[in-house]
């Protein structure tokens, strides 16, 4: 969330985010496909840049038997004998921009194999930068919360390594705050009470306390609790690796173990945890992984 509390450089930073274009899906993103000679995949994403995400569809060729993807720490495998198949791919937001490698092992039914790298130049990326008021014990955290806030991190991080090797989805993610306008805040620097910075890992979109969210995809629900930062909370896990994550809610309206259709509400909007007023913040992961979800949106899913 930007500063409610006013002062003119806020007031300026909320025009301008006024009158930035919403990029939440609203309008229909360019998007880039491309392909590596004699492999049969396809490629296409909204830009090559950290935070963005990558569909990749195998297409049919009887020749092949399996094709093995890396990028970076990334690895997918198509299996040809299943018919053709979807994977994403993600790049951190973190990632330096400069050239990679994509390695593809291509094994042909005659038996022979071929290994190529195929290189992805990643371009820079300006993330904006933002100045935020919080109560100071989420930027100082009391000592007594140490433990819970490690506990709360280690659980997290293991929910987002087991990796459900179907995938759950329903066609193309949506907004889970159809008809809110998000802020363009992905990947935003921020300096908490003139001091600590961190990145904002996700979007947040702006509704009225109480409003009913939505998954943005089908999947199963992963964890559904109150946690230091990010308040009561909600994960989806999507299959593949691909998970959606929604914060600050007042009130949960699905438990860990439901699975859930795309659309389905999933709790209400709220100012838990480290929040300035009533959002949603909304952080998709692609494995290891921290990418915009309008990145993931923007992708035509089947
Ligand atoms: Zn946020």
């Amino acid at each position: 969330m930007i500063d409610l509390k006013i002062g003119r450089k806020s007031i300026w930073a909320a025009v301008v985010l006024l009158l930035t274009p919403a990029f939440g899906g609203q309008d229909a993103p360019a998007l880039r496909t491309f392909h590596v000679p004699g492999v049969a995949l396809e490629f296409t994403c909204r830009a090559l840049q950290p935070g963005e995400v990558i569909l990749v569809k195998s297409r049919n060729d009887p020749t092949v038997r399996r094709i093995d993807v890396r990028l970076r720490t990334q690895k997918r495998r198509f299996d040809f004998d299943a018919g053709t198949g979807t994977a994403l791919l993600g790049i951190d937001y973190g990632a330096k921009p400069q050239a990679y490698f994509m390695e593809i092992g291509v094994e042909r039914r005659d038996g022979s194999r071929e290994n190529l790298f195929h290189k992805l130049v990643v371009e820079p990326r300006d993330f904006p930068q933002t100045k935020l008021t919080v109560a100071p014990g989420m930027v100082n955290p009391p000592p007594e919360e140490a433990e819970r806030i490690r506990r709360e991190s280690v659980l997290v991080a293991d929910l987002l390594a087991a990796v459900s090797p179907s995938w759950l989805g329903s066609g193309p993610f949506v907004s889970p705050l159809p008809g809110f306008e998000p802020f363009p805040n992905f990947g935003q620097k921020r300096i908490y009470n003139g001091r600590i910075a961190s990145t904002h890992s996700g979007v947040d979109i702006s509704a009225p306390a109480g409003t009913a969210a939505r998954a943005a995809n089908s999947g199963r629900v992963v964890l559904a609790t109150g946690l230091y930062y990010s308040g009561k909370t909600v994960i989806i896990d999507h299959g593949l690796g691909v998970f959606t994550y929604y914060c600050h809610f007042s009130k949960l309206r699905v438990k860990r173990g439901d699975r859930v259709a795309k659309g389905d509400i999933i709790a209400e909007v709220g100012s838990t945890g480290r929040s300035t007023g009533p959002h949603l913040h909304w952080s998709v992961r692609v494995l290891d992984s921290r990418v915009d979800p309008w990145s993931l949106a923007a992708l035509p899913l089947d």
